[in-house]
């Protein structure tokens, strides 16, 4: 028997779906319609250099949230920053650059970024808890 659990939306910790609806409905005015939240698949090794967070696939209408974001040691709010972070992501237009490049995090899209209540205490957050993610 073959068991699905990459595709679930409820971790130990946190369920996304509560989180992506509550966040959808807080600051996007229930604008992403259709989406799949869901933790992504566990990896065994863990990454040295970077660590993925979250990843948006607009056209499935998927994100998916590095499940190691399911700990207790988590803040709910940083993982509300990183699904809002992809949740930007489907209504701030990209851009091409001077250099002929297609950009995704563009003026536009900082500038809504640091619209998110906690945005500056979620990306120190980040800054102090990386290693945890990493090897
Ligand atoms: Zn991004």
């Amino acid at each position: 028997m073959q068991r699905q659990l990459n595709l679930q939306h409820e971790g130990r910790y946190f369920d996304l779906r509560a989180i992506f609806d509550r966040l959808n409905e807080k600051f996007f005015r229930r604008r992403l319609r259709g989406y799949k939240v869901v933790w992504g698949r566990r990896r065994k090794q863990r990454p040295k250099e970077y660590f993925i967070f979250g990843t948006i696939q607009e056209e499935d209408r998927v994100i998916r949230i590095n499940p190691r974001l399911d700990q207790p040691f988590v803040p709910q709010w940083f993982l509300e920053y990183v699904l809002y972070h992809e949740m930007l992501h489907s209504v701030v237009p990209d851009e091409v650059g001077p250099d002929g490049r297609r950009r995704i995090h563009t003026e536009q899209f900082y500038r809504r970024e640091r619209e998110f209540p906690r945005y500056e205490r979620a990306r120190r957050w980040e800054e102090d808890n990386l290693a945890r993610f990493l090897r």
